[in-house]
């Protein structure tokens, strides 16, 4: 069910309405910005501090500005006449990332914080905040078999350190602009996304992306082993692209969701062993498997519980994995092939 069928998410946004989203050079804020383009917006600007050239997808008829949000009058500038703003921008990554960069993955609050204030000054009619299952108590995620997380369970609060207390801490700032100053803010806490358009080398890219490659690249080279991080049985669930653009509008228009943090992911739990088979699977291969102890692997068991958004929205993400890992695998081996043929690709 697509945002505007359904009566629970209902928008009075118009078509020339000012939509800002932040962080669409990445993988989601990309794809968002394609995704309200294909519906007819007119005017989206998209807001990224990465080099043009750099950004994972150039949407036609959309406003590009290459500003850091880490600074005030950037967020200014990005938010001037915004009817809508969508923040999405954040330095961030896999568990490769997050866990060696904490300090980076904190800094990240001052985007929020200059984008949500800049946002009210600008008279903004809604705010989003893409927060991240990160924000959950490690403590409940102990097992490979924990139960799914729900929304209370960010409290008492202990999160991943860094990433974690980032998320945690911009999503307070959003629930305090609603009770103190009225802004509409609406806050989902994403479980991993995947999809074709993510980053799938480099450093910064997430397990679904990283097993693809690993194995489009083991089948190249003809090595016959991939490399997995941990003992493989650490449990994640994964969210189709498509789906969490179609969470993120419906959300957004959700009045009932005002300030109120929302699980938005799959809840379809998959250990990494099995992600592995399923990628090879898809790639027509089976490789010897090694695993690496000492690599980040992140909590042991994460799962989302979807009770509340099926509840609010009559809704829940529901993209097969197979099928969404098909069209990632293909995308990713398309890009390995351009790469090897010295064209641009993302990474
Ligand atoms: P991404 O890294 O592809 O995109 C983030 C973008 O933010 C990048 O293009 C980066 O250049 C930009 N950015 C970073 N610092 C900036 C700054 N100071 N000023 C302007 N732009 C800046 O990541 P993504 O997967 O698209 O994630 C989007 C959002 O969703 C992030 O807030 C992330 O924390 C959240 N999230 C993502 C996932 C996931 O699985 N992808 C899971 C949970 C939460």
């Amino acid at each position: 069910m697509k945002a505007e069928d359904n009566p629970k998410a209902n928008s009075a946004l118009k078509k020339d309405d000012l939509i800002v989203i932040t962080g669409a050079g990445g993988f989601i804020g990309g794809a968002l910005a394609r995704y309200f383009r294909e519906q007819g917006f007119t005017r989206i600007r998209a807001v990224d501090k990465k080099a043009l050239y750099q950004w994972y997808q150039h949407v036609p008829g959309v406003e590009s500005l290459c500003l850091d949000l880490r600074y005030e009058d950037n967020c200014k500038r990005a938010c001037e006449d915004a009817v809508e703003v969508y923040n999405l921008a954040a330095d961030m990554g896999g568990m490769g990332f997050i866990e060696r960069f904490r300090v980076e993955c904190l800094r990240s609050v001052l985007i929020n914080t200059h984008m949500i204030e800049s946002a009210y000054r600008a008279g903004a009619q809604r705010y989003f905040f893409s927060s991240s299952a990160c924000a959950y108590n490690v403590e409940l995620q102990k097992d490979p078999n924990s139960r799914a997380l729900r929304e209370s369970d960010a409290y008492p609060a202990m999160a991943e350190r860094g990433y974690g207390w980032e998320k945690l801490m911009s999503e307070i700032f959003c629930q305090e602009y609603w009770a103190e100053r009225g802004l509409k803010t609406y806050i989902a806490r994403f479980h991993n996304v995947y999809g074709p358009w993510g980053t799938w080398d480099g450093g910064r890219e997430k397990a679904p992306a990283a097993i693809c490659r690993k194995v489009i690249e083991a089948k190249g080279t003809g090595a016959g082993k991939i490399i997995i991080w941990g003992d493989g049985n650490q449990t994640r669930s994964f969210m189709y692209i498509d789906d969490c653009l179609d969470g993120i509008d419906m959300i957004m228009h959700c009045d009932e969701l005002i300030a109120t943090p929302i699980n938005l992911g799959t809840s379809h739990m998959i250990s990494i062993n099995d992600l592995v088979s399923l990628a090879e699977r898809i790639g027509g291969t089976t490789l010897k498997r090694e695993y690496d102890l000492d690599a980040p692997q992140g909590v042991a068991g994460r799962n989302s519980d979807n009770t509340f958004i099926k509840q609010a929205l009559n809704w829940e993400p529901s993209t097969p994995l197979e099928e969404g890992l098909k069209k990632t695998y293909a995308w990713i081996e398309q890009q390995y092939e351009d790469r090897k043929a010295g064209k641009r690709t993302v990474s």
